[in-house]
């Protein structure tokens, strides 16, 4: 062992390490110097003795240091590598879930109508049938009863009960309407944005259970022209300005007149397609002038006031605005479908 051997083992280090391409090389080289070229100096140095002993392995400590030395900064480059962030990367986006295109539908409506100054009511979805049917002026035998495919409900000697007593599963929003007239006075301007149920065989468009938007305004000396107002201004709020508004005459048991409203098609806009069966119209609505009964057997005097109303289907105006062709869709919990909204 002499001085020049270790002079070379430097300078083959130094070769070697400014050599290396990457630094997992230059850690590579560090390592084979630190564990098998210092390991087999030191064995040599033990074979000296005396002056020449200590000179060399002094020596020998300063290629130890050198070499670890380079170790230590190449540990001190990677450990400032693996905590640098770097700010201008895109940060990661949170999963959020979307709102229901039936509760975005109803949250709307609700927003129009509640600027034109409607009230936001409730009612029960278990209703008695005189809320239903007989204080809406639907007749014990009308075929209004079965046309609407009530589901009765259950109840011990359901025929000695009266009709405030003889419980179903309500078919229409009007109930609230007839239990809010009994309780408050007019003027009254309320809507009702709920779920009302058939007895139905379900299909792309009949479901058991779905949504109305029902309005009820009361006030002195209300006419159609008010309803036609109101009408027109939600419609092109909720659809666009651009559609347009027509009234057929109809019948509705709590309404006279009554009327079907229909919106001009959303898709072809009045050319025809089989959204509307090439007619060009969407049938939408219901509505009417309140009938004096209806005022009268909720102690509303009609020959002092008057009052209109309307009634949709909440998820048919969904599947118009949204262009969805199956109303099972609303309740099929398929997140392919609701992701979308
Ligand atoms: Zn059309």
């Amino acid at each position: 062992m002499k001085g020049e051997n270790l002079e070379l083992i430097k300078t083959k280090f130094l070769q070697e390490f400014e050599g290396a391409k990457t630094s997992k090389e230059r850690r590579k080289i560090c390592k084979k110097y630190l564990e098998d070229e210092l390991s087999s100096v030191f064995a040599s140095l033990k074979k000296l003795s005396g002056k020449e002993k200590a000179e060399l392995g002094k020596e020998a400590n300063n290629l130890k240091e050198l070499f670890s030395s380079k170790m230590t900064m190449l540990k001190e480059i990677k450990k400032e590598k693996d905590e640098w962030i770097d700010v201008t990367l895109p940060g990661k986006k949170p999963a959020l879930g979307s709102i229901h295109p039936l509760t975005r539908t109803q949250r709307r409506c609700a927003e129009i109508l509640s600027h034109m100054g409607f009230v936001t009511v409730e009612g029960p979805e278990l209703e008695s049938e005189w809320y239903n049917f007989d204080a809406l002026n639907v007749e014990q035998d009308h075929p209004a009863r079965e046309m609407q495919d009530t589901l009765f409900i259950k109840q011990k000697n359901r025929e000695k009960l009266s009709p405030r007593e003889r419980l179903l599963m309500r078919t229409q929003t009007s109930a609230v309407q007839a239990r809010y007239m009994e309780k408050n006075k007019p003027p009254l301007k309320i809507i009702v944005l709920e779920r009302v149920f058939r007895n139905e065989a379900t299909d792309s468009s009949h479901e058991i259970n779905f949504y109305q938007l029902e309005g009820l305004m009361v006030e002195e000396k209300l006419s159609v022209a008010n309803l036609q107002a109101v009408t027109k201004l939600f419609f092109h709020n909720f659809f666009g300005s651009d559609v347009d508004i027509r009234f057929r005459p109809s019948y509705f048991p709590f309404t006279e007149p009554s009327f079907e409203v229909d919106v001009s098609c959303t898709i072809c806009k009045k050319r025809g397609c089989s959204a509307c069966q090439r007619t060009g119209w969407l049938e939408i609505m219901g509505a009417g002038m309140v009938h004096p009964n209806v005022l009268e057997s909720a102690g509303i005097d009609p020959s002092q006031f008057t009052g209109f109303a309307f009634g949709m289907g909440v998820d048919r105006l969904a599947m118009i605005k949204y262009e969805i062709d199956d109303i099972r869709l609303f309740y099929g919990s398929d997140l392919r479908f609701l992701n979308q909204f």
